[in-house]
């Protein structure tokens, strides 16, 4: 009888491996407050509740003439003009038989339910407008309240602050607003064929070596999401050397996010150094590209139980580490900021290309729209290949085992948000 094949390790879905690292994401403890104006990119750590109208009162959406719509019975009425309203002062009641010069923002006049834009009007020599044209009741006012209503909420804890939101938040009084403290992050990427630009010139580059690219993307991923960013550098693909960063950089941070060495071969060394200091979940997720993950929790140096730093760990080719960051780590820090909204909806679209050989792994392809509505695919779809996601402006979710032919519709995923 023969032996069984050594067995690989099962691979888990995206959607499993999300599922189980969103539950180790328990929202940080406190809060920051933040000028409004500082406020883009933070989730919310408060509803914001208003406690005003918005607009404030009734307001001419026109310049023109604030009138009783019941006075205007016929077209070519010409009426005396009893008082002058720009925005920003407050009003006398109409008095009947008149109209108000208005002009747009400005209070509507008790009495007044209507406007009349100067546009249809003329004016006479005496003090007088005529108006041109029978005005319906409600014309050219703005409700107050019709934007916000006293005591709604208009943005609730969990949201994320954009400058829409920012406006908003103005638009409701509040110059300050307290938002998730910045997740503190260490950052570092293994792998001794990696060189800093800068340091080494393109020519001078030794055979073997090659830029630190991971780093920049990664480090820009973090800050756009929020996160103070501790940047180690490069550490050496010692075990000694990970060990050492890992410790070092566990007392401080919520996170250590690195990239590389975390496949399963003798220079691979992340894996061994987070289980001698804490746990390891090691992941070969069913994706393409981006098959190793790992998640793990690291204790601060000191303390008994086992509190510290999460610990992620990123393939080291750079479409990877790229894809992997913006489906798996991004969720991971927004609920750390106690955000709602994790997701990044799928649009369904055309594809413009064939895919003819499927892979048994979900694919995430980097596609660009084009000016017909659909999608192009980028000619090398290899997970080194850097270039690929710049070219794109999204992916395509590809399922595993499906092929795609020129027409189908697939689910797209834009880079827009996933970076956001
Ligand atoms: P690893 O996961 O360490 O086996 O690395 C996989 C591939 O990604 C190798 O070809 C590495 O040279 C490359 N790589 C790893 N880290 C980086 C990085 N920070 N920047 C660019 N390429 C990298
Ligand atoms: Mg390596």
């Amino acid at each position: 009888m023969s032996s069984a094949p050594p067995s690989r390790p099962a691979l888990r879905s995206l959607d499993d491996a999300l599922t189980a690292l969103l539950a180790q994401a328990q929202p940080l403890q406190g809060v920051d407050t933040v000028s409004t104006f500082e406020a883009d990119g933070r989730v919310l750590a408060q509803d914001l509740v208003s406690s005003l109208q918005v607009p404030p009162q009734d307001n001419s959406s026109m310049d023109g003439y604030a009138v009783r719509s019941a006075e205007i019975a016929d077209e070519g009425v010409p009426l005396p003009v009893s008082q002058r309203i720009p925005a920003g002062t407050a009003p006398q009641p109409l008095q009947p038989g008149t109209a108000a010069r208005i002009f747009t923002g400005a209070p509507v006049p008790p009495g007044a339910d209507a406007i009349v834009m100067q546009e249809d009007t003329e004016v006479l020599d005496d003090q007088r407008v005529r108006i041109l044209r029978v005005p319906a009741a409600g014309q050219w006012i703005r409700a107050s309240g019709e934007d916000i209503t006293r005591g709604s909420t208009v943005l609730a804890r969990g949201e994320r602050m954009g400058p829409a939101a920012q406006g908003l938040a103005a638009s409701i009084g509040r110059d300050r607003l307290q938002v998730a403290r910045r997740p503190r992050v260490a950052l570092f990427s293994t792998g001794d064929e990696l060189v800093m630009p800068g340091q080494v010139a393109p020519e001078a580059m030794q055979p073997g070596a090659i830029y630190n690219s991971n780093r920049f993307f990664l480090r820009s991923l973090l800050q756009r999401l929020g996160c103070e960013v501790q940047d180690l550098g490069v550490v050496p693909d010692t075990r000694a050397a990970t060990v050492q960063a890992l410790r070092e950089c566990a007392g401080g941070n919520d996170l250590i996010l690195t990239s590389g060495g975390v496949s399963v071969g003798e220079e691979d060394h992340i894996k061994p150094a987070v289980q001698e200091l804490g746990s390891l979940d090691f992941w070969q997720i069913a994706m393409k590209p981006g098959k190793p993950f790992a998640y793990g929790r690291i204790p601060s140096p000191g303390s008994a139980q086992l509190q510290g730093a999460h610990f992620i760990g990123l393939p080291g080719n750079p479409v990877s580490s790229f894809i992997t960051f913006v489906l798996l780590v991004r969720p991971f820090l927004l609920k750390l900021q106690g955000a709602t909204r994790l997701e990044v909806p799928a649009v369904s679209m055309p594809a413009h290309f064939d895919w003819p050989r499927a892979d048994r792994r979900r694919e995430f392809l980097r596609v660009r729209r084009d000016v017909h509505g659909g999608l192009e695919l980028f000619a090398n779809q290899s997970s080194g290949v850097l270039t690929s996601t710049v070219w794109a402006d999204g992916l395509v979710d590809n399922p595993g085992g499906r092929t795609i032919a020129r027409g189908d519709l697939v689910r797209f995923l834009p880079l827009s948000e996933l970076l956001a």
